[in-house]
């Protein structure tokens, strides 16, 4: 596990198991500097216009994109993974243009008719000046600058924190950032533990949230006493249903995947799955025939499928799970062992058949590649089972197109995958799908997704305009 002093954060190597790597916290006390100089730069990047904004954050795409190679090396040394590291390594670049390109119609400021006596509306965006982002460590660098973007686009001031878990990646970030000086005045990354992520909240003026119920609600209730909105993208049990009719080789396919990538260590993995009684033998033979054939990343990172587990008390959370649901009467049809390599460890995925909801395995969050498979006798017991959860962040149904999309209006959930797993988290953070909240305790505030999302990042007013020379007709006659 990580240890942090006051001053130093040492961080563990997930494929070794050693601490191999120190670097200095950012200091509590150097907080208020560091945001009074966002506060002061912030004015000058709203001027800049977005098309100024673009330049600097293409200009900071493109140092960054010349340091892939060590952005890869870094977040393979914090995470363990390369296949999933590629992906958030190539992800800035495409949301800057996509933001860039929605900015303008989404933050468009033309006056209105409001209907009302000849008064025009205008509307004002007014950016919130600092923004704190705070994210965890299971995919530490997009799930930063998923939101740290579009609000740079929108003309906010960013401090980002990301978690104390995962600081490597941090280096390379602000080697980048050292050459873009206009965006390093306005976007400053700091490391440091829970504490300085509270003291952040503390200060900022509105605060994008990525972690676990728990600690989100703390943040919600910060900001909430200090009056500042709060986005908060938390945990989930994210179900999976298989409908009469639907495609059994598609399913199990989308399903060794979108339960098991990022070894499981992702908010929006598949981590229960419903299935007609009349199928489900047949589905479990096929599903874990699949399943028994992902390998660990190990020992070289470039091969296998499924990655080391990244923070190590999260080991103790599957064991946990899955000593639950076999003393409960489940069976582990393949995997069900933590495996060391080296000196990491790694979850083997684990297909598991007899549970119910009297399992934690079914209830709470594992984060690790777990797929239990449970059948059911009628659709509204597995809308019901589904929606069993006091999460509610995504789903995936799988069936016939007509029947799986009424299905999908009955989850509790706020992004549906129809005849795949995982769809919802390959669009976080564009504007180019539709909006979605979380559901339950997964979240609260605004949509991460979808065009009109960077208007979080604003404070909107209404400037309401009376062309008239005479009296209105509301006024006293004086
Ligand atoms: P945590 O909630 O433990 O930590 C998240 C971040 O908050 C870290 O940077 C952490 O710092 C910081 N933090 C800790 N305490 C406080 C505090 N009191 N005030 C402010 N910040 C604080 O989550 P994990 O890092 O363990 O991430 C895993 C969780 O994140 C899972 O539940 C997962 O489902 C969820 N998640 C949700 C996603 C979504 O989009 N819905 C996406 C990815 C993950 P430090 O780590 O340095 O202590």
């Amino acid at each position: 596990m990580n240890e942090m002093t006051s001053s130093v954060i040492r961080a563990r190597n997930p494929r070794t198991g050693q601490v191999d790597y120190t670097c200095p916290a950012f200091p509590a006390s150097g907080l208020d500097a560091l945001i009074a100089g966002l506060r002061a730069a912030q004015p000058g990047w709203v001027t800049a216009g977005i098309d100024g904004r673009a330049t600097v954050l293409r200009a900071f795409c493109t140092a960054l994109a010349a340091r892939r190679e060590d952005l890869l090396d870094a977040l393979l040394a914090d995470t363990g993974r390369l296949h999933e590291s590629r992906i958030e390594a190539d992800a800035a670049g495409v949301w800057v243009d996509c933001w860039v390109e929605v900015a303008p119609r989404s933050l468009d400021t033309l006056p209105r008719d409001t209907g009302l006596a000849g008064i025009t509306g205008t509307a004002g965006f007014r950016p919130y000046p600092v923004v704190g982002v705070i994210g965890p460590w299971n995919f530490p660098l997009a799930l930063g600058l998923m939101d740290a973007i579009p609000a740079l686009v929108a003309g906010c001031a960013v401090i980002l924190k990301p978690s104390e878990v995962t600081p490597r990646f941090v280096d390379v970030l602000q080697a980048a950032l050292d050459e873009v000086p206009a965006l390093a005045a306005i976007f400053r990354v700091v490391r440091g533990d829970g504490a300085l992520g509270a003291a952040i909240v503390d200060q900022v003026d509105m605060v994008c949230f990525t972690g676990s119920t728990r600690t989100g609600r703390l943040v919600a209730r910060r900001a909430a006493e200090r009056f500042i909105p709060c986005f908060t993208e938390l945990g989930g049990k994210d179900p999976a249903l298989v409908l009469e009719g639907a495609d059994i080789d598609r399913a199990t396919s989308a399903l060794a995947t979108g339960a098991t990538l990022g070894a499981g260590q992702q908010c929006y993995s598949i981590e229960r799955i419903y299935v007609p009684r009349s199928l489900h033998d047949g589905f479990v033979a096929q599903l874990a025939a699949k399943v028994a054939r992902l390998r660990p990343n190990w020992p070289d990172p470039a091969q296998g499928h499924i990655g080391p587990i990244t923070f190590l008390p999260q080991a103790e959370i599957l064991r946990r799970h899955l000593d639950d649901a076999i003393e409960r009467g489940a069976r582990i049809v393949t995997g069900g062992a933590i495996e060391t390599h080296g000196g990491g460890l790694w979850c083997q995925p684990t297909v598991l058949t007899d549970v119910d909801h009297s399992m934690l395995i079914m209830r709470e969050e594992s984060f690790g590649p777990f797929l239990p498979v449970m059948a059911y006798d009628s659709l509204d017991e597995a809308v019901a089972l589904a929606n069993d959860s006091h999460y509610g962040l995504s789903a995936a149904v799988f069936g016939p197109e007509e029947a799986a999309q009424a299905v999908a209006r009955r989850l509790d959930a706020g992004g549906v995958s129809i005849n795949d797993a995982g769809l919802a988290p390959l669009f976080i953070g564009s504007p180019l799908v539709p909006e979605k909240t979380a559901f339950n305790h997964s979240g609260l505030g605004g949509s991460r997704t979808g065009a009109d999302s960077i208007r979080r990042f604003v404070r909107k007013q209404a400037i309401l305009s009376n062309p008239a020379t005479g009296p209105s007709p509301w006024w006293f006659s004086l």
